[in-house]
Formats: structure tokens, C-alpha cells, sequence
């Protein structure tokens, strides 16, 4: 039976395992194939998983704080992977260790439209914001980065492009992605980050990462002013959903992953 996983610390909080395992029940694999949350600390993920292709296991998400360590292991790695610097999919075909990063691609999937030619304002330095800056740059977006330590924003941009900006004008962005972890323990966006609740408008795509069960304040404002808006939910479906094509060779069914990834974890 191949087995999948989601590897993290913590994860007992991801919807991966549930998102996946309705996708492999919808496209009829859900009797062979089967896909599980893993607790595993940072001193003892490599051993975890160099053993896992000998566990049955086809491939396996990496999550926080792991993506680092997945692309250091791997024998080969995609040129995503490699230029962003991080994994969050690893394959096992052939007992070798493939790392590959969809986080990139499902940013770009979850958009409304082309990000090219469009002037991007993205929130945040850390992991998740690395796949973003290079998702937009490499589809030719004008990119500014904003972080609340200033040095971390100049590192990301020069190493990956685009600019720093200590003081963006919110009005001036055709597209914001907010990258930072705001919101995860409740903090108000508008306190935090760069940002007026009243300064959105029509014509702006706004994306969070962060999600929860409500949608969160940050969009809930921008969408009240007109913008178009995108979750951090199906920014996970759409990443999930690569990972599935990349294991399976099959197309993901979006719709199945959608509704299971929206259902609130049970308590
Ligand atoms: P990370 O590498 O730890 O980076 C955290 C970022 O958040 C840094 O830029 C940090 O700024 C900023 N930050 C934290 N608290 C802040 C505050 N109070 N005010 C302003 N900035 C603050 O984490 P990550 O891997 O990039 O993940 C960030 C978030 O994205 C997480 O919440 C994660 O759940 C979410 N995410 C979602 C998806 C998805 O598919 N939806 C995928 C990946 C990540 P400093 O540099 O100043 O500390």
C-alpha cells in the first residue's frame, strides 16, 4: 500500500492529511493509498526520512520548520526547489530522494489572474514569503517586500530580487501577499502590519497565507472594499493539489480537496 505523509512540528494542527485522503478517495485510490500526519523534531528528521522509502512511503509534504533540511537531504532536486532554497515535496520513486517545492506554482494557481506586468507588494522575509517573491518575479511582477526586521527583507531581495520597501503605500499595489505569521495567534493586521483596514480598493487582488476558520480580518477588509481576495486555504489546495500530480501522475480533483480543507479539524 503506498503511503504518504506530511511531516512537521508541530502538525497535528495541518489539514493536509484530511485534504489528501479525500482527493485519493475521489479519484478511486483511497482503498491502496493512504496519507498521515507525522510528528518529527528537527534532530531527528533526516533519519525519518531516509527510512521512509523503505516504509512503503511514495513521497511525503514538508512543513515548518523542515523545508531546509528536505532540500540539504535530497539526491536530486528540482530547480524550484533549488533556487527558492526550500522543499515542501519530497518523492521517493526509484529509492532515491527527489525534493521539489509546489509552493511556488500554488501561489501562482490560486491567483485570479497573471500577476505579470503588476506591481506586488509582499508582507513578510521568512520561508513562505522566498516561494512567493520568486513565484512573482519569475512571472514578471514588479515586487517590493516589506518586513518588520528590515535587514531580513534586504537579505531576501538580494538573494532572490525585487526591492525592499521600509514604507509601502498600499494604494500603489495592484496585488498584496501577506506572508508574515499575523493573525495565527490573533494579532490585528492593522496593528502589526503596514497596512490601513480602510486603504483597499477595486482592482487590488489581496492574498493571506495565514488561515483559520473565520476568514480573516485583514481580508474581510480588503474584500468590504472591493478587492478581490484570496485565502491562505486554497493557497494550500493549490500546492497540495501539485503535490498529488507530482506522487500520483494523476490530475487532483480541487473541488474534493477544497470541501475537505474547509471543514474545521475537529477539536
Ligand atoms: P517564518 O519563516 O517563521 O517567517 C515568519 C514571518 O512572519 C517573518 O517575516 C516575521 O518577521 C513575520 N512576523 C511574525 N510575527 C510578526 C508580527 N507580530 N509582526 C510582523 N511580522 C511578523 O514563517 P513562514 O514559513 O514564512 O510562514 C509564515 C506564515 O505563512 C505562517 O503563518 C504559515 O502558517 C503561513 N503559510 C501558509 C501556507 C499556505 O499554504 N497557506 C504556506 C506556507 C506558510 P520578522 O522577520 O521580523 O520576525
Amino acid at each position: 500500500m503506498p503511503r504518504l505523509a506530511v511531516l512537521g512540528h508541530p502538525v497535528s494542527h495541518s489539514r493536509s492529511p484530511a485534504m489528501q485522503n479525500a482527493a485519493l478517495a475521489e479519484l478511486g485510490m483511497g482503498e491502496e493509498w493512504a496519507y498521515e500526519a507525522i510528528e518529527v523534531a528537527p534532530d531527528a528528521f533526516e533519519a525519518r526520512v531516509r527510512s521512509m522509502p523503505g516504509e512503503d512511503f511514495a513521497g511525503a509534504n514538508v512543513t515548518v520548520p523542515h523545508k531546509g533540511a528536505a532540500l540539504a537531504l535530497a539526491d536530486a532536486l528540482s530547480e524550484t526547489a533549488r533556487e527558492i532554497g526550500a522543499a515542501n515535496t519530497l518523492s521517493f520513486a526509484g529509492g532515491e530522494i527527489r525534493a521539489d517545492n509546489t509552493d511556488a506554482d500554488g501561489l501562482l494557481q490560486s491567483l485570479p489572474a497573471s500577476p505579470t506586468g503588476k506591481r506586488a507588494l509582499v508582507l513578510g522575509a521568512g520561508g513562505a514569503a522566498r516561494a512567493v517573491v520568486w513565484a512573482l518575479l519569475r512571472e514578471g511582477a514588479a515586487v517590493n517586500v516589506w518586513n518588520r526586521t528590515e535587514s531580513r527583507s534586504a537579505n531576501l531581495c538580494a538573494e532572490l530580487g525585487g526591492e525592499p520597501d521600509s514604507a509601502p503605500d498600499q494604494g500603489e499595489y495592484e496585488l498584496l501577499v501577506q506572508t508574515t505569521a499575523v493573525g495565527l495567534g490573533g494579532e490585528d493586521p492593522f496593528a502589526e502590519l503596514p497596512l490601513d483596514a480602510g486603504g483597499f480598493g477595486p482592482g487590488q487582488v489581496v492574498v493571506d497565507l495565514v488561515y483559520g476558520n473565520e476568514p480573516s480580518r485583514l481580508l474581510a477588509a480588503a474584500e468590504a472594499a472591493g478587492a478581490a481576495v484570496v485565502d491562505g486555504i486554497e493557497v494550500l489546495v493549490q500546492q497540495g493539489a501539485l503535490s498529488l500530480q507530482i506522487w500520483t501522475g494523476r490530475e487532483a480533483p480541487l473541488d474534493a480537496m477544497r470541501a475537505a480543507a474547509r471543514r474545521p479539524p475537529s477539536p
